[in-house]
């Protein structure tokens, strides 16, 4: 605390990311990274930028990116942009369609960067809980409030089918619907399909998971021209260059390399199908994921140990998985897909465990 800060300085809980320990023996599990870097085609792009690239500005409105992904998506250019991460997209998100007044609803079991964002904004926060099996409840959406649903949903990884999200949309004409698509790339059906009849639709998707590029911070978001105007406008009132000249040659890189990205997505895929079978044989419940990690609660593990002592087990041979000391949440634990070999070191850990 410090005589300095504002009041909403003072009154802050900023979001904690998921530790970045490193070391030759960490299996890093916590964060949702993809296990696999970037294919070469994408790290030539890097090593090619240069040094003139590199002493201009880049382009503010990453004109070739977004024609790239206009293109692979079937929208036009002006229906795209780009920003440092989805982060950056989500925070100019909320503060170009959310009001306090009116408020922003969103999954009380969610990505935990929305209150936080609501809190800095200014943005009154309406957490709608989540059914009994952990699954989000459409029908409790309602009102004036915003909307902001990851799908799939994190940590719980579980997808939201692409007619529910169209009604979604249909029922809320009013507001903006807000579907964050981190995950799409690992089995879930995206909705930028329904941005044509839905211009209150604002899909944001990332090239940190599914395209192996967080360190990049890359993020995007499709919709109505007009909703991409407004989120102009704020980008534009607060850094004109999101994107450096490196990560626009990344990211087109990456977009030009389909058959690289497909790989190393079915290679998640598969640990995942793995991974699961692997634990529910050990008497995990896993929840059905479409992402690139599974929420699993131990509730009939041979130790009888508890998702706390495990996540702690694991922490200091380790190997790292998240785990919240929250109420609804203190009896999972949310793991990354890894390589198979670090699937099983993740597993020869567990069952050493007695
Ligand atoms: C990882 C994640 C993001 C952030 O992605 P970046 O593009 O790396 O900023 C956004 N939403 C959800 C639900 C995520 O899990």
């Amino acid at each position: 605390m410090s005589q300095f800060w504002t009041p909403l300085v003072q009154r802050l809980t900023p979001y904690i990311p998921g530790e970045q320990r490193s070391g030759e023996n960490i299996v890093k599990l916590n964060t949702n990274e993809n296990p696999y870097p970037p294919p070469r085609s994408v790290l030539a792009a890097i090593s090619n930028v240069n040094g003139d690239a590199l002493r201009r500005y880049p382009d503010p409105e990453s004109k070739d990116l977004r024609a790239s992904l206009a293109q692979y998506h079937g929208l036009k250019a002006n229906q795209v942009m780009v920003g440092n991460g989805s982060d950056e997209i989500l925070a100019l998100a909320f503060m170009a369609f959310f009001s306090d007044d009116a408020g922003l609803q969103y999954p009380q079991i969610s990505y935990s960067f929305y209150p936080v964002y609501c809190d800095l904004i200014g943005i009154q926060k309406k957490p709608i809980p989540l059914d009994a099996n952990f699954e989000i409840e459409l029908s409790s959406y309602a009102g004036d409030a915003g909307i902001a649903i990851p799908n799939p949903n994190a940590p719980t990884g579980i997808a939201i089918p692409l007619e529910s999200v169209a009604k979604l949309c249909a029922k809320a004409s009013d507001k903006v619907v807000l579907i964050d698509e981190a995950y799409i790339d690992f089995g879930a059906q995206s909705a930028i399909e329904l941005i044509k009849n839905n211009p209150n639709l604002l899909v944001v998707q990332t090239f940190s998971k599914g395209r192996s590029l967080a360190g990049m911070r890359i993020g995007v978001a499709y919709g109505n021209e007009q909703l991409i105007e407004g989120l102009n406008r704020v980008k534009n009132s607060f850094n004109s260059y999101p994107l450096d000249v490196v990560a626009q040659a990344a990211a087109i890189a990456s977009m030009a390399d389909e058959a690289s990205f497909q790989s190393s997505v079915s290679q998640v895929i598969a640990t995942r199908t793995q991974t699961v079978t692997s634990l529910e044989q050990r008497g995990f419940k896993v929840l059905p994921s479409s992402a690139n990690f599974v929420f699993a609660s131990p509730v009939n593990v041979k130790s009888k140990a508890g998702a706390e002592d495990i996540f702690n087990f694991l922490s200091q041979q380790g190997v790292l998985v998240r785990y919240w000391n929250k109420s609804l949440l203190k009896d999972w634990l949310r793991i990354s897909i890894g390589t198979n070999t670090e699937m099983d070191r993740f597993f020869s850990v567990l069952d050493s465990m007695t």
